[in-house]
């Protein structure tokens, strides 16, 4: 198994801003946040790369840090104003940790993204 920052932080060994966990799912602050709110949702127990390499198997794992995150708005009231979540897969996406993660913005309008 390919161990990243994000395993230490599973596993307590660095510090992290936890503000969100249940049986699968780990959430916690992002150290450079892009946005008012930017929480990161992880799978606790599976360590998979990138979303290329999630296999139909696994498919539920994506559903689970998708309701965490919904979960945590709900929980931290800005619900109703909106949110965004993103997952970034492999180098024209920016991804720098290769452990799946979910990202959640929200907090102030987002500007709309697209084209580089
Ligand atoms: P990616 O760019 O791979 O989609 O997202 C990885 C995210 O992890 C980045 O937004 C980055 O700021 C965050 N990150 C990287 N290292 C750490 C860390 O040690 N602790 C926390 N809380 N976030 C980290």
């Amino acid at each position: 198994m390919t161990d990243t920052i994000f395993g230490k932080i599973i596993r307590r060994e660095i510090p992290a801003s936890i503000v969100y966990e249940d049986d699968d799912v780990l959430g916690f602050k992002d150290i450079a946040p892009q946005a008012p709110v930017h929480v990161l949702f992880i799978p606790k127990h599976e360590v998979i790369p990138t979303l290329d390499d999630l296999q139909p198997a696994q498919a539920h794992l994506i559903g689970k840090l998708a309701l965490a995150a919904a979960a945590y708005a709900r929980r931290e009231g800005f619900a109703q104003d909106g949110y965004r979540i993103v997952m970034n897969c492999r180098e024209n996406a920016g991804q720098t940790v290769f452990h799946i993660h979910l990202h959640l913005l929200a907090g102030a309008p987002l500007g709309h993204f697209g084209a580089p």
